[in-house]
């Protein structure tokens, strides 16, 4: 195994653990992941099963999981290494691992002492792999407009609707579903109920994987649910709490998760630039050795160490269960927005070179779009953060804690309407 290579940055936040799994993800992500990134860039439609049975291989779905369990109990940081630095060699292969870790966190939380004891070994083992499906093909993050529903047939739930953009759609082997319960006109905090649905159950069925911009090889599709009949022992959470448990994920989970793909993406772009300007023979010398080269490259190592704090700071306060609500929002929000102004920045200073199909750069660049979206869009989180500010300037915003908000089997907040997983 190579040497810890930790940024100086981040030594309040690592420990030697967590210096020895950044240093067994980097040899993981070279020795297992690296060889396959271009199989998967070469054919956008197909949808990639090994990398998540590696992952499992390792345990890491079970990154998050108590150890009672199986699982490495390993908190928030050490899961944001996980993905950090899978995210620099290949986006996909992240957005597998995060995908799959968001649901696990609604099933601590929500899930009853039974269904935590069946499932979460499993989880930590690799053979229960989860979605979270709140999304609909025209909902986006309005949850409150989703149209899936299940009604009470005397015996179980009977379950109808599509979902869209769920991660990890085609290979996840069970799926937690957000539907409506109640009649029109209850407010969405009490209206919906979260579902343990397995993929091979009569009615649910994956419509055909097609190829997006970027993330080749992670599935993020449709999934449709034609009267799924669910028993009441698989409810997610109480009836009626299935805002609470999607909210909460996209919070604890989602938010976080984004942040550490952002950042891959982000050292990668800074990285192949850096490489790409030192060796490109400008006049006498290279085109680094140029004052207007050298203050843009400034510019990306500033916004990369920024987002190297924020994105750690946010989950070592959730690790430590401070209240960090913003401080997660900011992260996946500015994370995002400044690898992207990265990403731009480095595409033109590679010019026509960084539009080569067999050059790194473009894929980077293409799998940071993706990161916008999910856990929350921009316009979302800014108004989010807005909210947190102005209360805070009238005195009336209270910082509870993580550790008491989503200590099970406490509910988390409702303060919106507006869930993005
Ligand atoms: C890679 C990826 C993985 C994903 N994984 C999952 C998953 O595992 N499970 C799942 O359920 N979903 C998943 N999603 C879907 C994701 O949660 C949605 O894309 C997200 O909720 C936004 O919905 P939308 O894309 O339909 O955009 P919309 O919500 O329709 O938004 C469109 C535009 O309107 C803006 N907007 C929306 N509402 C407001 C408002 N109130 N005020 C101002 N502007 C607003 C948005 O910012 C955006 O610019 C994933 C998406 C991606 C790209």
């Amino acid at each position: 195994m190579s040497m810890p290579t930790t940024p100086a940055t981040l030594d309040r936040f690592i420990t030697p653990a967590h210096q020895a799994l950044w240093a067994a993800t980097d040899d993981f992500a070279t020795q297992e992941i690296l060889p396959r990134v271009d199989r998967m860039e070469s054919a956008p439609q197909r949808v990639n099963r090994s990398i998540a049975r590696s992952l499992a291989g390792r345990g890491w779905f079970g990154v998050t999981v108590p150890e009672a369990f199986g699982g490495m109990q390993a908190g928030h940081v050490a899961k944001t290494i996980l993905i950090h630095r899978l995210a620099r060699v290949s986006g996909a292969a992240a957005a597998i691992l995060q995908a799959g870790l968001i649901p696990v966190t609604a099933l601590d939380y929500y899930g009853t002492e039974d269904q935590r004891t069946t499932l979460m070994p499993g989880v930590a083992d690799g053979s229960v792999l989860m979605s979270i499906a709140v999304t609909e093909p025209d909902q986006g993050g309005h949850i409150g407009g989703m149209h899936s529903a299940a009604e009470w047939d005397g015996s179980a739930w009977v379950l109808t609707g599509i979902k869209a953009h769920v991660g990890n759609s085609h290979i996840a082997n069970l799926h937690v579903v957000i539907a409506r319960t109640a009649p029109p006109g209850t407010r969405t905090s009490k209206a919906l109920t979260a579902f343990l649905v397995r993929a091979n159950q009569r009615g649910v069925d994956v419509m055909r994987h097609t190829g997006k911009l970027g993330l080749r090889g992670f599935s993020f599709g449709q999934i449709s649910f034609d009267r799924v009949r669910v028993l009441p022992e698989n409810v997610l959470g109480e009836v009626g709490q299935g805002f609470d448990v999607a909210q909460s994920s996209s919070i604890l989970c989602g938010r976080p998760n984004l942040s550490a793909v952002s950042l891959g993406l982000h050292e990668t772009a800074v990285s192949l630039t850096g490489q790409y300007v030192s060796n490109r023979p400008r006049y006498n010398g290279k085109l680094a050795d140029l004052s207007v080269i050298r203050e843009r490259l400034g510019r990306m190592s500033a916004r990369l160490i920024t987002a190297r704090i924020l994105t750690y700071h946010a989950v070592d306060m959730l690790d430590r269960g401070l209240s960090c609500d913003a401080e997660l929002i900011a992260a996946k929000s500015l994370g995002h927005d400044l690898a992207s102004r990265t990403g731009n920045d480095a595409m033109e200073l590679h010019a026509a070179n960084g539009l080569d199909a067999d050059y790194p750069l473009q894929r980077v660049w293409r799998d940071m779009q993706t990161t916008y979206a999910p856990a929350g869009t921009g316009e979302v989180q800014r108004r989010r953060l807005a909210e947190n500010l102005l209360e805070e300037e009238a005195g009336t915003k209270a910082r509870t804690p993580y550790s008491v908000l989503h200590s099970r089997p406490h509910a988390a907040p409702v303060t919106d309407q507006t869930v993005s997983i």
